[in-house]
């Protein structure tokens, strides 16, 4: 079959090229790649900065945003030929920590779990995939390709599940959330803000086109300029932008008893306040920063649950671009249009 791998930590490694067929120990389900979505993840590995081949090998299988459909669901699943299936991406250490024991993967506590297309498991880039089982989530056969769009869904539900929770430690009834960066993850994250009784705001750099025009469909209202003039202090922050000078303004920004939930992962930037200027804004104003990665099998079941219910019309839209395997290389450029861009392996 084929494969877009990678040598991880060596740029220009990457290649669309034949792979042995995937491995029986990879899992029971045997399943056949619809589609698998472009990350900025996925860029890093590519340009040499992360990832981990799996032990004893060269090469990783890149991509862990996946849709295939089930070719042989194995002796031991309640999956039958033809469902839809996505991938889930992290596996639990092997020790295990405490949180990994009891199904918190996403909270691991000794960094030694594995991901599937980033540290050391194989991922979804390949015409075929295994995987075990329990670890092979069903979506909604209506979504078609939007399925695609599930493990987005997934970081931005556990994100916004720890706003929340962090919210029960006093009194807390938020109006406004602002939401920082108009990616897939923004977008999702102001959906799923939308569908409470809470007024969204969402911040961007771009003036026009899709990205506004999205926000507003939701009933949202969008932003081009500082987080500083937004003219409020929001209740909530969900930061997908990494960038220093958006973290910096959002705490700055942010209302009394408010909750930044930090979700973008940039590097450097130049900050505008000093780190004690920031910790006392946050201390006179019983601020949360919180910081959320990954998902576990809570957050995936609840993803599928808000995948499933969405605007079929508005989540079309993410989908910006669609490009085959073999132009692997197109699919990782980021364009100014570009919101979701995914590699199609077969039709749906
Ligand atoms: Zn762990």
């Amino acid at each position: 079959m084929k494969a877009i791998t990678v040598e991880p930590k060596k740029p220009g490694t990457a290649r669309y090229e034949d792979f042995p067929e995937p491995d029986v120990h990879a899992g029971s389900v045997l399943v056949e790649a619809v589609a698998v979505g472009v990350c900025g993840t996925d860029v890093e590995i590519v340009e040499g900065k992360y990832g981990w081949a799996p032990p004893g090998k060269t090469r990783l299988v890149l991509g862990h945003e996946s849709l295939g459909r089930v070719i042989d669901p194995g002796p031991n699943s309640s999956l039958k030929k033809g469902d839809l299936v996505v991938g889930i991406v992290r596996r639990p250490d092997p020790v295990p920590c405490a949180n990994c024991a009891v199904g918190e993967w996403d909270m691991c506590r000794n960094g030694q779990y594995t991901e599937r297309g980033i540290k050391e498991i194989h991922g979804f880039m390949s015409e075929r995939w295994r995987i075990e089982p329990e670890y092979a989530m069903k979506v909604d056969p209506s979504l078609g390709i939007l399925g695609v769009l599930l493990e987005p869904m997934t970081v931005i539900t556990k994100a916004l599940e720890q706003v929340f929770v962090v919210g029960q430690r006093a009194f807390w009834e938020p109006k406004t959330a602002l939401v920082t960066g108009a990616g897939p993850i923004g977008l999702l994250a102001a959906l799923r803000l939308s569908a409470r009784d809470i007024e969204v705001h969402v911040l961007d750099r771009v003036e026009t086109g899709l990205k506004p025009e999205l926000v507003r469909a939701l009933g949202a209202t969008y932003h081009s300029g500082s987080v500083l003039d937004l003219g409020f202090s929001p209740d909530v922050i969900v930061e997908c932008t990494g960038v220093g000078s958006v973290i910096a303004d959002s705490i700055r920004q942010i209302g009394a008893g408010g909750i930044i939930c930090l979700t973008g992962v940039g590097a450097g930037g130049i900050a505008s306040l000093t780190v004690a200027d920031n910790a006392a804004a946050v201390v006179l104003k019983n601020n949360v920063v919180v910081g959320s990665v990954n998902a576990n099998k809570r957050h995936w079941y609840r993803a599928g649950q808000n995948l499933a219910r969405a605007d079929r019309k508005w989540l079309s839209r993410l989908i910006t671009r669609r490009e085959k395997p073999e132009n692997f290389k197109e699919a990782l450029e980021r364009r100014p249009d570009d919101i979701k861009v995914v590699i199609q392996f077969s039709e749906i």
